[in-house]
């Protein structure tokens, strides 16, 4: 994944928005407060159900996560868990997400400020079908690409996270086959969008291809590239 945060999509340039270094108080409660209502917004828009999934931000040189196992509701600041980059416990007493080593795998290969994990229900679905998400639509470009599905792994494993960084190379984002979905982006916000992106995409490739009978069209990489150009002009000039 090293190049993964210059080589493509919208977010070229600034896909690092921190700044290396020891983060202030406010600024952690600020962070976390953000974490939580990602994870929240997580399980209510249906992309996890209960506890499934897990989320994390990078602020300078710690990584704020989801601890493992609890609802996301019930989360207040002084539930704070804060590790280094090499997973060691910096803040809190409440266990790390079971999926540390993924999310430390991310931060350690591209510039992310944010991952989000999720066990949304048509991406998982197309993780046990094919091992890419087959062309179907022009916002595979915010990818960087045909989104691969990593092989399986039990969660939580060293074994995962490897398989997981290689489906990244290149990538924002990409399947756990059997399990579910892993995106980053500079931000929280934007990592989180990726996901709802990529779970609608993969709802749509399920959809054209229960049609009995036909087969739908797809678009072919160079048709894709064309679109990573375009999407660094998107929106709105900042
Ligand atoms: P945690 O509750 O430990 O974050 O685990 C949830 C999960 O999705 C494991 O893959
Ligand atoms: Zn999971």
């Amino acid at each position: 994944m090293t190049e993964t945060g210059h080589a493509h999509g919208h977010d070229r340039g600034s896909e690092h928005g921190h700044e290396h270094g020891h983060p202030n108080g406010p600024e952690i409660e600020q962070a976390w407060l953000d974490l939580v209502a990602t994870a929240r917004r997580s399980a209510a828009d249906g992309l996890v159900v209960g506890t499934s999934g897990n989320v994390s931000v990078r602020v300078g040189d710690l990584v704020l996560v989801t601890p493992s196992g609890v609802p996301y509701d019930r989360l207040t600041p002084a539930d704070t868990v804060a590790v280094d980059l090499d997973g060691r416990q910096v803040t809190g007493r409440l266990r790390p997400t079971s999926e540390l080593p993924m999310h430390l795998e991310v931060y350690r290969n591209s510039t992310a400020g944010a991952v989000v994990h999720t066990h949304a229900v048509h991406a998982t679905a197309v993780s046990t079908l094919v091992p890419e998400l087959p062309l179907i639509h022009y916002m595979a470009a915010d990818f960087g690409g045909p989104v691969r599905v990593a092989p399986y792994a039990m969660y939580g494993t060293d074994a995962l996270a490897g398989h997981m960084v290689r489906a990244l190379a290149g990538r924002t984002g990409c399947l756990l086959q059997n399990h579910g979905t892993v995106t980053y982006a500079d931000t929280l916000d934007k990592a989180y969008d990726r996901t709802a992106q990529l779970e609608w995409m993969c709802r749509l490739w399920l959809t054209a291809t229960s049609v009995p009978g036909r087969t739908p069209t797809l678009l072919s990489r160079g048709q894709v590239r064309d679109v990573e150009e375009q999407l660094r002009g998107y929106g709105q000039r900042s």
